[in-house]
């Protein structure tokens, strides 16, 4: 059962996989709601940004007046934490890319990264945040960071390019946990909610 005192995690359901990060997130025990409006930012104590296409989820963002409140809040102590479009858009540089992003996380992102060869792959990767045994990570047209600012700590990496970081209250992952039965990133973060001294509410 979900307890009332649990806090309520927004998935911002604009484009792109937001269904199957709510079910992860529910099959943690949160409560969840789908976020399309900036004031259903008050009744969210952590926010996911899915995967999808960037481009078109930073147009929605922009044309639904959001990116601002989002700012706001993510300042404010919310925990975000953004997979593959989500790093993109909370990502303060896109490589060649002036399309409208968050900006919240001092880093360098490249877009599609691997490649036509590696388009889409699987890979094990050591996660040691979450735990010993590797992450069964899922990369679809992935990015990769090319460069971290000082306040990033790197989580895991392939070949050397950082695909999952945290900055604070930021979590960003390029690949997605959300289409493995693997639920510890998803733990994680609530964990990083549940930390956060006001649980992310607006006071
Ligand atoms: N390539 C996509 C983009 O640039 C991201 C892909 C994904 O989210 N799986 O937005």
């Amino acid at each position: 059962m979900v307890g009332m005192s649990e806090p309520c995690i927004g998935v911002l359901a604009l484009q792109g996989a937001f269904r199957e990060h709510r079910r992860a997130l529910e099959r943690c025990g949160a409560r969840t709601v789908e976020v399309r409006r900036a004031d259903q930012l008050n009744q969210i104590a952590g926010l996911v940004i899915p995967g999808g296409e960037s481009t078109t989820i930073g147009k929605l963002l922009a044309d639904w007046n959001l990116l601002e409140p989002l700012r706001e809040r993510s300042r404010g102590g919310m925990p975000v934490y953004g997979s593959c479009a989500g790093l993109i858009l909370l990502c303060t540089d896109i490589e060649n890319s002036d399309q409208p992003r968050l900006g919240l996380l001092d880093a360098t992102v490249r877009r599609n990264a691997f490649g036509r060869q590696r388009d889409s792959f699987e890979a094990d990767l050591p996660l040691p945040e979450v735990g010993t045994e590797p992450f069964h990570a899922v990369f679809i047209r992935a990015p990769v960071l090319l460069r971290t600012g000082p306040d990033v700590r790197v989580l895991a990496d392939v070949d050397g390019r950082p695909v999952a970081v945290r900055q604070g209250t930021l979590l960003a992952t390029s690949f997605h946990p959300e289409l493995t039965e693997d639920l510890r990133l998803h733990d994680y973060f609530l964990d990083m909610v549940r930390e956060t001294p006001t649980r992310g509410q607006p006071s």
